[in-house]
């Protein structure tokens, strides 16, 4: 059993993982409520059981200290979805690299708004040119994203528990366990 519960945010995407005493501790302050169970009862009484939460979902809008998303190599493909900005193709994370929009040696900078999700193929064939230039076309316009479902990657290293199934969406990079 892995104890482990997944926290999505309101708007049900993927916020952290946390213990299930932590999640337990948010779900009696009513921070949380529970979508998915595990099988083990933490409690049971004549007229309550207590499962072990497996996903939880915050009940308000999170009004936390607004953290910017930092620049790395994991978040641009998780802002990307894993998918190839040029082809659209979903792939591993190690079948991926970032690809400088406008290039290094003319003047493009190593920003969100200049780096894109690409597959190698498609940077062979872009190679050190502007997509106009390589006659390719983005699929999407970079931009900096103002939050990120990253900590799950961060924080989670082991088998995604089959009940999170629905909720995660980048299983492959979480089980690679490949940091930027
Ligand atoms: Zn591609």
């Amino acid at each position: 059993m892995s104890g482990q519960v997944l926290i999505l945010t309101a708007g049900m995407e993927p916020h952290r993982v946390v213990p299930w005493q932590k999640a337990i501790n948010m779900l009696f302050l009513g921070k949380v409520e529970v979508l998915e169970e595990y099988d083990e009862v933490l409690y049971r009484s004549v007229t309550i059981t207590i499962r072990m939460p497996a996903v939880v979902r915050l009940v308000r809008v999170f009004r936390g200290i607004k953290r910017a998303v930092k620049f790395s190599r994991i978040n641009v493909f998780t802002r990307d979805k894993f998918t190839c900005q040029y082809c659209g193709e979903k792939r591993k994370m190690r079948e991926l690299n970032y690809d400088h929009v406008v290039p290094r040696h003319m003047g493009g900078r190593t920003t969100w708004e200049n780096i894109v999700t690409s597959c190698y193929p498609c940077n062979a064939r872009k190679r050190n040119r502007t997509p106009e230039m390589a006659g390719m076309t983005l699929l999407s316009l970079p931009s900096k994203p103002r939050t990120l479902p990253i900590t799950v990657h961060l924080n989670f290293a082991g088998d995604i528990p089959e009940v999170w199934s629905s909720y995660v969406y980048w299983n492959a990079a979480m089980t690679e366990g490949e940091d930027p």
